[in-house]
């Protein structure tokens, strides 16, 4: 058994969606269980109704579903055929008068709480799953859909739900992979129920992460995330192009790529598949033939002692001094109180004697947290500053790479510099116009000579 993940735009058109079934198709031997995302940009097209709704533009909420409407009736019924099409109005009617109650539901209460979101949110990949399902048997692909909030069960944290793990995963070993011996499953990514089946979601771009709880709970071989790129590049393609692609990383390499903004996994994708010890492969739709990046648990052996350069635009570096001249105990902890306070993630943290500084990429509440520190400290707030990210798990065993990176580095100022905390990354912060050519001479430096085995 294989998941397979595909995202919005790997299923936005009929087109899209038929290429999806041919992909499916070359690999039913394999036991597919497809995942898929809302179709194109749906879910923030129903999110932004909603808002309407809330904001007492019921009118102007209604319309966007209309459309909503006639774009999936467009893009799926040109693949439904004869009865199936009776089966799809059938279907779309009945998801449509529900999302329209549902924004009146918001409308009346004037605002949209965060159950509510789950809620609306939820019609996109209940749409796109319970379509795919009902066109693919046409397309040669016997199919049955799966409701995610029957299997995947979480707490009721809504828009950041987390699954209660044993029970979801009781649910997949029993009601899905008895399904797949003679059909795929096709299942909506994102959604979920708590225990009372109210509607959740695991937040943003949750389908990877569903992909992997599906995998997890399946005891699947693989998990393969089919996207709109051939895989993990040895840099950000927005930042520098011309990367090349990774074949094979270790999950702590992708998951300190997926944080520093590799757009291509969500970070928390990588939890139930490693504890489970099942490999996940990205994978590109358009280009189903290239064998894409393979992510495992365990080092991956290379001759170059770094995977990647990720690369963190737009953020902001605060400088926090000591008034007195030595640290004074619990300064760290006032410091940190302050931006918990704000609710502001901090990513990297430098510290010197008499100096600490942070980079925050959410500064909307950085001039109360500039305030609040100024009582306890010197502060400089630094807007426009980049973070390069260094990945690779051999760093901490490989000499010199200081050197080579400061070497490489020579015409640009380095603000700040961190390694160690995770041994597999070094991370740097540039100035924002000095990204790119940052980026640039580092992957010289790193990637002149690639290893063959590693990299294409
Ligand atoms: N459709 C959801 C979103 O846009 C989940 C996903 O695509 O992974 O956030
Ligand atoms: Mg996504």
């Amino acid at each position: 058994m294989i998941v397979m993940k595909f995202g919005g735009t790997s299923v936005e058109s009929a087109a899209a969606i038929e290429r999806v079934a041919g992909i499916v198709r070359a690999r039913m031997h394999r036991k597919p269980l497809v995942v898929v995302s809302a179709m194109g940009k749906t879910t923030n097209r129903l999110l932004a109704a909603a808002e309407k709704a809330a904001a007492g533009n019921l009118g102007d909420a209604l319309r966007d579903a209309e459309e909503l409407l006639a774009y999936h009736r467009r893009e799926a019924g040109a693949l439904a055929r004869g009865e199936d099409r009776a089966a799809m109005d059938a279907l779309l009617d009945s998801h449509f008068e529900q999302l329209e109650s549902t924004l009146e539901q918001i409308a009346a209460a004037g605002q949209l709480s965060p159950a509510m979101w789950d809620e609306t949110a939820s019609y996109g990949e209940r749409l796109s799953s319970a379509l795919a399902a009902l066109v693919f048997p046409a397309l040669g692909v016997p199919a049955v859909h799966v409701d995610a909030r029957t299997v995947l069960i979480t707490d009721s944290r809504h828009t950041q739900a987390l699954p209660l793990y044993s029970r979801t995963y009781a649910r997949f070993k029993e009601k899905v992979a008895p399904l797949l011996e003679d059909r795929v499953a096709v299942m909506g990514g994102f959604i979920g129920a708590a225990a009372d089946g109210t509607t959740t979601t695991l937040g943003r771009g949750g389908s990877d992460f569903s992909a992997a709880i599906a995998g997890a709970g399946i005891g699947a071989e693989e998990i393969q995330i089919w996207t709109d790129v051939d895989g993990m590049l040895t840099c950000d393609p927005r930042v520098l192009p011309g990367g090349r692609r990774v074949r094979k990383i270790s999950f702590e390499e992708a998951a300190e790529l997926a944080y520093f903004g590799a757009k291509v996994l969500h970070p928390a994708t990588v939890q139930p598949a490693i504890e489970k010890n099942i490999p996940v492969r990205i994978l590109n739709s358009r280009r189903p033939d290239v064998e894409g990046t393979l992510i495992v648990a365990g080092t991956v052996r290379c001759r170059n002692p770094i995977k990647s350069i990720a690369c963190k635009r737009g953020i902001t570096v605060v400088e926090i001094r000591s008034l007195r001249m030595l640290m004074a105990h619990g300064f760290l902890r006032r410091i940190f109180e302050v931006f918990d306070r704000y609710q502001t993630p901090v990513d990297l943290v430098t510290t010197s004697e008499v100096c600490v500084a942070v980079t925050i990429d959410q500064p909307r509440q950085i001039a109360e947290i500039e305030r609040e520190l100024a009582r306890i400290s010197d502060v400089r707030v630094l807007p426009n500053q980049a973070i390069l990210c260094l990945v690779g798990d051999a760093l901490r065993e490989t000499a010199g790479i200081g050197a080579r990176i400061f070497g490489a580095l020579r015409a640009i100022n380095v603000r700040m510099i961190s390694h160690g905390a995770s041994f597999n990354n070094v991370s740097l912060v540039v100035r924002d116009e000095d990204a790119v050519a940052a980026v640039a001479a580092l992957h010289e430096e790193f990637f002149r000579e690639a290893d063959p085995e590693v990299f294409e």
